[in-house]
């Protein structure tokens, strides 16, 4: 089987089994890391080697803390404006889609947006353009989505503002090489291509440390967690243990940059299987289609039940699109096998001679 689900997402088979070996007696010490206080040295030396091969991985430099949160990418959309809006300024943030939309919501709750650009004018099939990006004078940061889950619409450019970047990478984390060194916060809900749900990774320029409001509460601050190595209260500590050895797979692969090619491969042949005919169809631009989450619509939609039904003998699992956006929408994260893809493309082609 194979599952196309946004998130949680499919995990790679060999982390699963590995967990699988060690979830009842960890390495001999005749217990569950579940069942391990989070601050024993056997769970200190778990958290610490993820968050280095994190570092690694990424190749995040030394003047940014990696810290481990809770409360998913929600929540951080309220830690955002909460943390970097204490010396004054405006959030300014531009709008690609529904999860930018939820972000820019929590930084209006502090009376404190200020939309750049939205690509609602081009009903959320392309990017603004960078010089479309008009910041507020008090810009305290611009905030964007690298990749709408929901829309399929990824950026195509880092946006250079001068201003503190800060991005939301929940559906696109670890699938390709960033430059971290261009954005002043990272964040990204470990659900999709990292790990399982309860954990939100936040990667943070230190000097960005010291702008928070003083209303934000201690669970939301960066910099106590900065100051406590994620470990102000019990951290999800299963969750951080799993995600390590996502990035120990990850390594193992040959890192972001193996997974780079590998994801691109894999994208550009089902946007091919969707564009072979006017049986399926995608909307948004090519340069700014999703490499992680493709929507696609059929463009008889009484087949949609069809569809999902028999990709699910099929052992195509989980196609059914947002409901937001309704058709298909088949996420390929990092777990995703290209033989996974290529069976859904056989299905497709397979579909539409039966009933194109
Ligand atoms: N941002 C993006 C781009 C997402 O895809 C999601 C998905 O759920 C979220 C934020 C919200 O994440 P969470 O459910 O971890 O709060």
């Amino acid at each position: 089987h194979f599952n196309f689900c946004s998130g949680p997402a499919m995990l790679p088979t060999a982390v699963l089994e590995r967990a699988q070996q060690e979830m009842l007696d960890y390495q001999g010490k005749g217990l569950s890391v579940m069942e391990m206080s989070h601050r024993s040295s056997d769970f200190m030396a778990i958290a610490e080697r993820a968050e280095a091969d994190l570092r690694e991985l990424l190749a995040v430099p030394d003047n940014y803390s990696v810290l481990f949160m809770q409360g998913g990418a929600t929540m951080q959309f309220a830690g955002v404006p909460l943390n970097l809006l204490g010396n004054g300024g405006t959030g300014n943030y531009l709008d690609t889609g529904i999860w930018s939309q939820k972000a820019i919501r929590e930084a209006e709750h502090l009376d404190s947006a200020h939309v750049v650009a939205s690509a609602s004018d081009n009903r959320y099939t392309a990017a603004p353009a960078p010089a479309d990006l008009s910041l507020s004078d008090d810009a305290a940061y611009l905030h964007y989505c690298e990749n709408e889950t929901i829309g399929g619409l990824q950026m195509d450019y880092v946006p250079d503002t001068g201003v503190p970047l800060v991005c939301d990478m929940s559906s696109s984390i670890l699938s390709k090489p960033i430059d971290i060194t261009r954005y002043g916060v990272i964040y990204a809900g470990a659900q999709k291509n990292i790990g399982p749900a309860g954990i939100v990774i936040v990667i943070v320029r230190n000097d960005l440390l010291e702008r928070a409001r003083r209303e934000t509460p201690t669970l939301l601050k960066w910099k106590a967690f900065a100051d406590n190595g994620s470990m102000l209260n019990t951290p999800a500590t299963y969750a951080w243990y799993l995600s390590g050895l996502v990035f120990d797979w990850l390594k193992g692969q040959g890192g972001v940059e193996a997974m780079a090619r590998i994801n691109a491969r894999k994208a550009a042949k089902l946007y091919e299987a969707i564009d072979a005919s006017g049986f399926y169809g995608n909307p948004i631009a090519p340069a700014n289609r999703s490499q992680m989450n493709i929507p696609f619509m059929l463009a008889d939609e009484a087949l949609n039940p069809v569809f999902l039904n028999e990709a699910e003998e099929a052992g195509l699992l989980n196609l059914k699109g947002h409901r937001s956006v309704g058709g298909m929408r088949a996420s390929i994260y990092n777990a995703m096998p290209e033989a996974g893809v290529d069976r859904l493309i056989e299905f497709m082609r397979d579909f539409e001679q039966r009933h194109g």
